[in-house]
């Protein structure tokens, strides 16, 4: 006799048939991103490959390990995915060899300090409040908590990342790494500079390249895998793929980087994540993705423009890539309303710090665009100029009820123009 608990009935029913309460929250999720304008620059719109890659049957396998030599048996499948997504990114970057086992952005990076530090070990990286990230040394994680940080920033003449302040803050503390990536620094960053700043004491060079990285498998922002020791990235933002992280690198590193992940960091990988990290690094390597980094880029340059046209203050004068700060400062309003009333017209952003800002993180002076979500909608530079009127006059009009009315139902009118994932929407 059979036990059947739960049943085979029970387990082959569909979401809306089994869980009505989860299924409409994601139908209410799903309209949210269809219906409204997506500008926060960290998030995208993976393909429908991509969310069937992650909705498989591949989250029931366990395979601590590396392809080939497992801790558990039947991982032969498995085995193939993970050795075709490193083969496609290597291919991908250029890199010598890649982990595709990282969670997140985040604990690819924690690898890194595992591999190479030790608790109470210097390393440097650019402060938080000047578009660093939390990983980058914030106190409050875990980079800052075991681990001492010297920070630098960037110059308030120009807000570009000060070449002088890196190699003198180097020479005088002499961190064993120096990390080199952002997530609200808008300019080329000078990857050469950092490998010179490196050589020179001997340092581990890391590119954290998580918001950067879509841009430059399509060759549209210079890549530092030439450069680095180490280059991280997450693999949900401009790469457009699952929301997770990896670690590539130089093949002398392969070792240590492997050991930090599993068994130093992580248990088992999530197979099916790695399956749709294969499935992005495919797309990412069609010309129609370097059509698409070229036009993230051409976009957030319109963008910019528009907004400087209108009067606004963009931090650094303007972008080299997918995302840009606008210093809220000369229209007197905050981040924090400019983050609210901008949500309020259906336009998600985030308030963020601009350099040198006066006000606490909690209200900032500044919010943070970015172009990746609405272009992937196939949205151009005539929408940018639209969408840009939109932002000044939501931004200028903050008490003015019935103006931020009209600008949202223009939103949603033009969100329609571009659909996304209509086809899932089932209500
Ligand atoms: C987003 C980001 C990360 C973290 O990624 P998670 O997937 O959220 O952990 C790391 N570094 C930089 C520079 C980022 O912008």
């Amino acid at each position: 006799m059979s036990v059947t608990t739960p049943s085979y009935e029970a387990r082959s029913k569909s979401l809306k048939e089994f869980d009505p309460e989860v299924f409409d929250l994601i139908q209410k999720e799903t309209e949210r991103q269809e219906y409204g304008l997506e500008m926060i620059p960290s998030e995208n719109f993976v393909s429908e490959a991509v969310l069937q890659a992650m909705g498989s049957t591949l989250t029931n396998k366990y395979a601590e390990g590396q392809p080939g030599k497992r801790y558990y048996g039947g991982c032969h499948v498995v085995d193939d995915v993970e050795n075709l997504a490193s083969a496609r990114v290597c291919e991908l970057f250029g890199a010598e060899f890649a982990n595709l086992q990282p969670h997140s952005g985040v604990q690819a990076n924690q690898a890194v300090f595992e591999a190479f530090l030790k608790p109470g070990d210097t390393f440097m990286g650019l402060r938080l409040d000047q578009g660093g990230h939390l990983s980058h040394g914030s106190p409050v994680n875990f980079s800052g908590m075991h681990y001492k940080v010297v920070a630098y920033g960037v110059r308030e003449s120009d807000n570009l990342i000060d070449p002088d302040q890196v190699r003198s803050l180097a020479k005088e503390h002499k961190p064993k790494l120096i990390i080199a990536g952002a997530s609200a620094y808008s300019r080329q960053i000078d990857w050469k500079l950092f490998r010179e700043v490196a050589d020179e004491i001997g340092a581990i060079f890391m590119a954290d390249i998580a918001h950067y990285s879509g841009l430059v498998a399509g060759g549209s922002y210079e890549s530092p895998i030439p450069y680095a020791d180490i280059v991280t990235t997450t693999t949900h933002k401009t790469l457009r793929g699952p929301r997770s992280g990896m670690v590539m690198g130089k093949e002398k590193h392969r070792k240590a980087i492997n050991k930090a992940i599993f068994p130093g960091l992580q248990g088992g990988p999530h197979m099916h994540t790695i399956a749709a990290k294969a499935v992005m690094a495919k797309e990412a390597l069609t010309t129609d993705f370097k059509t698409y980094a070229a036009a993230i880029v051409a976009n957030a340059k319109a963008l910019s423009e528009g907004l400087v046209k209108r009067g606004l203050k963009i931090v650094s004068g303007g972008t080299d890539s997918h995302l840009l700060l606008v210093d809220l400062r000369p229209i007197g309003v905050s981040g924090k309303i400019g983050e609210a009333v901008l949500d309020k017209v259906g336009i998600t952003v985030n308030k963020n710090t601009v350099p040198f800002d006066p006000q606490p993180p909690s209200i900032c002076s500044g919010v943070r665009l970015g172009t990746p979500a609405v272009t992937t909608r196939g949205m151009g530079v005539a929408e940018m100029s639209l969408v840009a009127d939109f932002i000044f006059e939501a931004l200028t009009n903050v008490e003015n009820e019935s103006k931020l009315k009209s600008v949202a139902d223009n939103v949603r009118e033009l969100s329609k123009k571009f659909p996304l994932y209509r086809h899932r929407l089932v209500r």
